[in-house]
């Protein structure tokens, strides 16, 4: 598999670099056999002569024209010069189908069918950077293929509440793991000569109140929580652009935060690229104009209403604005546009879409996005020899994802559903009897829309219908293994609302609790985005796993991991608690605020709360089961002392100690017990998937620079490392550590 490209063998202090060698035999994975190094090419400035020529002869109105919406998804083209619209399509599952020029129904192509990719958590889970590499590079084709310039993707804020809309769509709540993610991502998609647009610069962490709420976060938790991802976004891979969130933070919109956009995404982080509204979040043009907002997209009011149509050149013709802070804007576009080779266009890449080999790459990352939490009677891998009949139960089992909700979905050819996946993968000697179990329903009641579930209370139906309860009890009785497919789905978890609670809808959890009353060979698999409250499910029942809204191949790739086919190796991206009022925004009561919101828990996000606070989680960051076993030993740094800007090589050994082959993920977290500032017990610092066969071993090697190790000082507004003691712990899940030792800091 050669899905590596790596522009420079210079190993960046700023990068955990990561290399393995063998002890026992070859085994070349794609993960272990290379730096695992990913570096973006700038925007270049080699045609700024030919752009000042351009922006000399342009008019104010085509200026002006190239900075706002002409349409839902481009700009204007000016084309007696040769500039064409700027074009875009969302987003994070995919290319979105087309929609029309003026209002947000479909255009109705025949020609717009995309590859349905895993979404941002299932990615997340795979913890494997080559798999976010191809990600990026595969959507990245499909992007160029249907003539896009900019991909409004990824989208990485920091997941705070299990109870997030977009928790299905953003990575992680840890800021480590989260640029780990990112970076190989958007450089795979830049070189398709498509620009990412990195969302929601910033702090964009719940739905609810979003048009206007104030988002308060103390400055150090902003930096070593919020903005890492995002910063790596820009330093290591170099984003051609980025996403102005809809929220406010400190009291001023993002879209027009001086601070945000111009002193640290400019000057602080060197971008060179340009930023985009999110849709409708501008709200005046000079503070937009002046804080560092180029481009203004919406939807439908008539495009010369736009804050940057009209009003701008009113506001430049009065003397208001000056017209050389236009000339900025546009210079900064038609340079992003030049890098693109959008307006000279000669050896732009071509791409390709909805083809076998993508629907091939999304397969792959959703194999190794699924979890397996729960394995207590070994059902899993399902051995086939001895059944002869299934039950599949459950709406999930046939339920599609790739549209759905509010929000960018993807119009696609293939999505394969998981009770498609087991028909395709099982013996046609297998009798599959299907019940559907628990309907999907909502409430009609007006004011419990989709969109509004936080302000108005669950929408949901939970009442089961007595008929289909007694199908599929039947159908469990009366088969030899039970699988239930349950969770939620993306009209439930969806853009524009936050959940009113963690609870199963729809009735599930008594469904659930019925099937494994009649038969204890029951294997829960729940497709969901985001954490749920699965406390009692998890105590009453022996096998759990957990899969994601996965992608074009989602189905097959469930089905090879229940069959064995695949060794789960997926890796929760985020802790699911016990219940909710465990996790850091709930048990401080801070969310979702009303027309502000302070972040009380300050750095304690995640795990970092979980383990700070000795709570106990139901199912912790990072983990996940694999049908063989794993064992770490030998770890050792290569000395005991080392200076601020070192750099500390972890060495270890992993042994298959099981009898298959497999995939674990070494994560290595450092904790600082001397510390003068406050410090969450332990925070992920590194992480590498290992592939082995069954009784072989490998010797890793982290490279841990020990600038990883630094907080942020407000007072100095510097990050700092603090000399002493620090551990160094291996494990395969915050709380399943191996093995520690401790290095000091001079
Ligand atoms: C979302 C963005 C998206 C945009 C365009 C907004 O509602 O927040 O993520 O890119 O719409 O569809």
């Amino acid at each position: 598999m050669n899905i590596k490209h790596i522009y420079t063998s210079m190993i960046a202090a700023t990068l955990l670099v990561v290399s393995c060698k063998d002890t026992k035999q070859s085994e070349k994975t794609a993960n272990n056999t290379m730096v695992a190094e990913y570096k973006g090419k700038p925007i270049t400035k080699e045609f700024d002569a030919k752009i000042d020529s351009l922006v000399a002869q342009m008019t104010l109105e085509e200026k002006t024209g190239m900075l706002h919406g002409n349409s839902m998804f481009a700009t204007k083209a000016i084309e007696r010069l040769g500039i064409p619209e700027l074009t875009m399509a969302d987003g994070p599952l995919g290319v979105r189908e087309e929609i029309s020029r003026d209002s947000w129904t479909a255009a109705g192509w025949d020609n717009d069918f995309a590859t349905y990719y895993p979404a941002g958590g299932g990615l997340a889970a795979t913890w494997n950077t080559e798999l976010a590499y191809l990600f990026g590079r595969s959507v990245g084709e499909e992007a160029i293929a249907r003539d896009k310039d900019v991909l409004l993707s990824p989208a990485i804020n920091i997941i705070r509440s299990p109870l997030g809309g977009r928790t299905y769509e953003y990575f992680t709540e840890d800021p480590f793991l989260n640029k780990k993610i990112t970076v190989p991502f958007i450089v795979g998609v830049q070189e398709n000569d498509v620009a990412v647009c990195v969302k929601h610069y910033a702090a964009n962490n719940q739905e609810t109140n979003r048009d206007f709420v104030d988002v308060q976060i103390d400055e150090r938790t902003l930096r070593e929580i919020y903005l890492p991802a995002f910063e790596a976004a820009v330093k290591e891979a170099h984003a051609y652009s980025f996403m102005g969130a809809y929220n406010k933070f400190r009291g001023e919109y993002l879209c027009e935060n001086g601070y945000m956009l111009n002193d640290v995404l400019r000057d602080e982080w060197g971008f060179e690229g340009i930023v985009i509204s999110d849709w409708a979040a501008v709200h005046d043009t000079k503070k937009s104009i002046e804080n560092g907002l180029d481009v203004e997209m919406g939807t439908p009011k008539p495009f010369n209403e736009f804050f940057y149509a009209d009003s701008l050149i009113e506001k430049v013709k009065s003397g208001e604005i000056a017209e050389s802070d236009v000339d900025t804007h546009v210079k900064r576009i038609l340079r992003m546009m030049f890098t693109l080779k959008s307006i000279d266009d000669k050896g732009r890449a071509k791409g390709s879409i909805n083809t076998e080999a993508h629907f091939e790459d999304a397969y792959k990352i959703a194999a190794e996005s699924v979890v397996l939490l729960k394995n207590d009677k070994n059902l899993l891998p399902l051995k086939t020899d001895n059944i002869k009949s299934i039950a599949v139960i459950g709406h999930n089992a046939m339920k599609k994802n790739a549209l759905g909700g509010f929000g960018a979905g993807v119009k696609t050819k293939r999505e394969v559903t998981p009770l498609e996946g087991l028909q395709n993968r099982l013996p046609k000697s297998i009798k599959i009897n299907y019940a559907e179990g628990y309907l999907e329903r909502y409430s009609n009641d007006e004011k419990a829309k989709l969109g509004d579930i936080t302000l108005n209370g669950p929408v949901t139906i939970n009442t089961l219908e007595p008929k289909l309860l007694e199908e599929a009890l039947n159908a469990a009785k009366n088969s030899d293994v039970a699988i239930i497919f349950a969770g939620s789905n993306r009209d439930y978890e969806t853009e524009a609302s936050d959940r009113a609670s963690l609870d199963l809808p729809f009735g599930q959890e008594e469904l659930i609790k019925k099937v494994l009353e009649v038969n204890p060979n029951t294997i829960v698999v729940f497709i969901a985005g985001a954490p749920f409250d699965i406390l009692d499910i998890s105590q009453k029942s022996s096998s759990l796993i957990w899969s994601w809204f996965n992608g074009s191949e989602g189905g097959n790739a469930l089905a090879d991991v229940i069959l064995g086919n695949v060794n789960p190796s997926g890796k929760l991206p985020w802790t699911m608690p016990k219940k909710l009022e465990d996790s850091p925004a709930h048990a401080t009561n801070s969310f979702p605020g009303d027309e502000s919101v302070v972040y009380t828990e300050g750095i304690l996000v995640g795990y970092r709360w979980f383990d700070t606070k000795n709570v106990e989680p139901l199912y912790p960051f990072g983990y996940g089961m694999s049908y063989t076993t794993f064992e770490f030993s030998h770890l050792k740094t290569d000395k005991e002392t080392y200076n601020a800007d070192a750099i500390i090589e972890v060495t270890f050994n992993i042994k298959n100690t099981g009898k298959v082959a497999g995939k674990e993920v070494a994560q290595l977290y450092i904790s600082d017990p001397e510390s003068y500032v406050e410090k969450a017990a332990q925070e992920l610092k590194g992480f590498e998937k290992v592939f082995l066969k069954s009784g072989s071993s490998k010797t890793v090697t982290m490279q841990l620079p020990a600038k990883e190790l630094a907080y942020y000082n407000e007072v100095k507004k510097q990050w700092l490392v603090e000399p002493g003691t620090y551990k160094i712990k291996i494990g395969n899940s915050s709380r399943n550590i191996k093995s520690e030792v401790s290095i000091n800091i001079k």
